[in-house]
């Protein structure tokens, strides 16, 4: 076992999630923990939530009725993660981390989120995935695909986070100049049956990705006047999911590409947010809520589908701990009478709630939106 924890490079792969899913440690324990970062503090005072944090799950696991060894090995866990975490904060790319650690069996990942979770530890004997889940539910998945005549180059993008998947080039004949024009005109015509085969290769290529890590979303790159008749190559699935078409060089560095895609992904997360605040009005009177009283006793009965929120809004308020549901004003709950208690950010608080009901979260900046108190929500019935 490595002395130190490394971040997960590249995308989180439908494969890594898989091999999580299959590691097993008979007789062991293996250590799972989702720990907050809370970007929007500063550095300090973020360092200081997640020590205090990890702090408490250090005592639960001190506590657990296990023999010595295993409990060595979860606290070398403890100890790997707690360096990781607390180097890790402040990043702009890390909401949140997600760690899968089992020291004794010489086993380690450690994926960034951009979302935030609620701090969760589980010693089990193996990993617990649902909170992960919970994460990449929230997130599409984009492919690039940039080709100009000869080389093709296909990329993965997924929570901030871009991998090259595969890049090739097919040979086409070198250009010569003929002084016979019948030459020449067969040296054109077998020219464009090249590189039209050459899209054939890279339409082939992007299907072969798609079939192998499904994505919602296809980017495709290259010459402006080449693209229509690559686009025209590509399987029905593949081009039902083109949302951009860029002119851009097949050569372009990586960390562009990633810039420029996370550019794209805003634009859907725009159109997906718009789409959602139209159906909140169009179906207002059964599905829609306006505004935080309605969407937290939306989120109460457990019926949100959709909730948008305006970023960076944040307000102190309530929980009742009895039945958990959200209010702006304290007082006994309206629900069930149950006693309350504050939360720093009850926003954040219904983000929260609204990932575990598997409801579609999006922030968005409008002036709509902020007109009801920067929350609203479609419900599912
Ligand atoms: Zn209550």
């Amino acid at each position: 076992m490595a002395s130190k924890l490394r971040l997960h490079e590249g995308t989180v792969r439908a494969s890594l999630v898989a091999e999580l899913e299959a590691f097993r440690a008979p007789g062991q324990r293996v250590s799972s923990y989702y720990v907050d970062l809370d970007a929007t503090q500063d550095t300090e005072a973020a360092k200081l939530a997640v020590k205090n944090s990890l702090a408490t799950q250090r005592e639960r696991l001190d506590q657990l009725d296990v023999p010595h060894f295993v409990r060595q090995s979860l606290r070398h866990d403890w100890e790997l993660i707690q360096e990781l975490a607390l180097g890790t904060v402040g990043r702009r790319d890390t909401r949140a981390l997600a760690c899968f650690v089992a020291s004794a069996g010489g086993y380690a990942r450690v994926l960034r989120l951009p979302w935030p979770v609620r701090d969760r530890a589980f010693f089990e004997d193996r990993f617990v995935l649902w909170p992960l889940h919970q994460q990449l539910d929230q997130a599409d998945r984009y492919a690039v695909c940039l080709t100009d005549k000869d080389d093709a180059r296909l990329f993965l993008v997924y929570l901030e986070q871009i991998e090259e998947v595969s890049a090739f080039r097919d040979k086409l004949p070198g250009r010569v100049r003929f002084p016979d024009p019948i030459k020449e005109w067969h040296y054109t015509n077998k020219h464009v049956d090249y590189f039209h085969r050459h899209f054939e290769h890279v339409a082939e290529a992007a299907l072969r990705l798609f079939q192998r890590e499904p994505f919602e979303h296809l980017i495709i790159g290259g010459l402006s006047e080449h693209l229509p008749e690559f686009e025209g190559q590509l399987h029905r699935y593949l081009r039902d999911r083109v949302v951009a078409r860029w002119d851009m060089d097949v050569h372009t560095p990586t960390p562009q590409v990633l810039e420029r895609a996370l550019q794209e992904e805003q634009n859907v997360l725009k159109r997906q947010a718009q789409g959602i605040w139209k159906s909140i009005l169009d179906s207002r009177a059964q599905r829609g809520t306006l505004g935080p009283e309605e969407s937290f006793a939306a989120l109460w009965q457990r019926r949100v589908q959709a909730l948008l929120i305006e970023p960076a809004v944040s307000y102190a308020g309530f929980r009742c701990g009895a039945c958990g549901r959200l209010h702006l004003s304290g007082g006994p709950c309206v629900e069930c009478g149950g006693k309350m208690a504050e939360v720093a950010d009850i926003y954040d608080e219904a983000v929260h709630d609204a990932i575990e009901q598997c409801a579609q979260v999006r922030y968005w900046k409008d002036q709509a939106l902020n007109d009801v108190d920067s929350i609203a929500a479609l419900k599912r019935f």
